[in-house]
């Protein structure tokens, strides 16, 4: 395994931003992994674990540490249990199971990223979630070098958010996933219908790090606003992050060569030599005008690194 030396952290991610890292390497397991940890103590730098890249934006002037990029590519079938290593792409790991005649998931077809990403964040779209096929997650303790497993209750998953969130010293190397007996040809056609629907929706193939800020918790007076303007109940008190942007006229906005979507104004899309420069100060814009026309706070949903 070789550890690389400023290294270009752009071309890790969908978003094509960032510096160079100080230290990079690639985990294709846990040994991996555990000399990579060591490598960062023993040169007191801080260390970041990445995935998929799809929902992060380094900074410009990049990462003094070591990147770890986890390339845990481990795949088993039991049954209907899918074991999944953490750094298998989620379209894959659905692609794989679907030959398996495994499915019932395929609502998730198309979000960018790894396996460890998305139990990482509760990924989830068209009403499915990590959390409804979740079984169990074999992950490392950085700190001490335990293994530990960890199952559904553990993980305290809610809406983007999971235990893992709080805890970065905790690194995911593989998950089980309980999916349903299906067949091929019908879960094949529903991965594609899935995808077909996300590039109607301008939400796949795009430079950019997903949504950026996460659907803020809003007073009753939004969320009836919200209920008058799409006709949809919001859940647990959340309305879309874009809604309120595309109110605030952040739709379209654009600093330098970042743009806020036009059908998704909390995309923050990537449209030539943006940099995170840019995007930082299209958040700021954007945070701003939403607190200061509707007093609501945003919080990112994309991780920050290096700034
Ligand atoms: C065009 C586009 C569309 C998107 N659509 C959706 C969508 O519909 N629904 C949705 O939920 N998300 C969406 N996203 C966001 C993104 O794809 C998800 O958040 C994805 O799950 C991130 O996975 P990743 O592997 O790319 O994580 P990364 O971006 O690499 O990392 C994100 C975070 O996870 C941590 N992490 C990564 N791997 C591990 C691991 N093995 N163990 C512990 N921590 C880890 C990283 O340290 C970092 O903090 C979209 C993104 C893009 C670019």
């Amino acid at each position: 395994m070789e550890i690389k030396e400023n290294f270009s952290l752009k071309e890790l991610t969908t978003f094509d931003i960032g510096g160079q890292a100080r230290y990079y390497g690639h985990a294709m397991d846990c040994g991996d992994l555990k000399k990579l940890l060591q490598f960062a103590k023993e040169q007191n730098v801080a260390f970041f674990v990445l995935g998929g890249g799809s929902n992060v934006v380094f900074s410009d002037s990049g990462f003094d540490g070591l990147i770890i990029h986890i390339g845990i590519d481990t795949f088993g079938i039991d049954q209907d249990v899918v074991t999944v290593g953490a750094g298998v792409g989620l379209l894959d790991f659905l692609r794989r199971a679907a030959r398996a005649d495994l499915g019932g998931f395929s609502g998730m077809a198309g979000i960018p990223g790894s396996v460890g990403g998305a139990v990482r964040g509760n990924a989830g779209a068209f009403g499915q979630e990590i959390k409804d096929v979740f079984v169990s997650a074999r992950v490392l303790h950085t700190l001490t070098g335990e293994l530990v497993e960890f199952d559904l209750a553990m993980c305290d998953f809610g809406y983007r958010h999971s235990f893992f969130k709080e805890h970065s010293e905790y690194v995911i190397l593989e998950a089980k996933f309980a999916l349903t007996k299906s067949h091929e040809t019908e879960i094949a056609a529903e991965i594609e219908k899935t995808i077909s629907l996300r590039e109607e929706k301008h939400i796949q193939g795009i430079r950019s790090a997903g949504s950026f800020f996460i659907n803020p918790v809003v007073g009753e007076e939004l969320q009836e606003e919200f209920f008058r303007d799409k006709g949809v109940r919001s859940r647990g008190g959340r309305v879309p992050a874009g809604w309120l942007l595309d109110l605030a006229g952040l739709s379209h906005k654009r600093i330098g060569d970042i743009q806020a979507g036009e059908m998704h104004a909390n995309y923050f899309i990537n449209v030539g030599e943006g940099n995170s420069d840019q995007v930082m100060q299209l958040s700021s814009l954007a945070k701003t005008r939403v607190r200061d026309q509707y007093g609501v706070k945003l919080a990112e949903e994309v991780q920050l690194v290096g700034f």
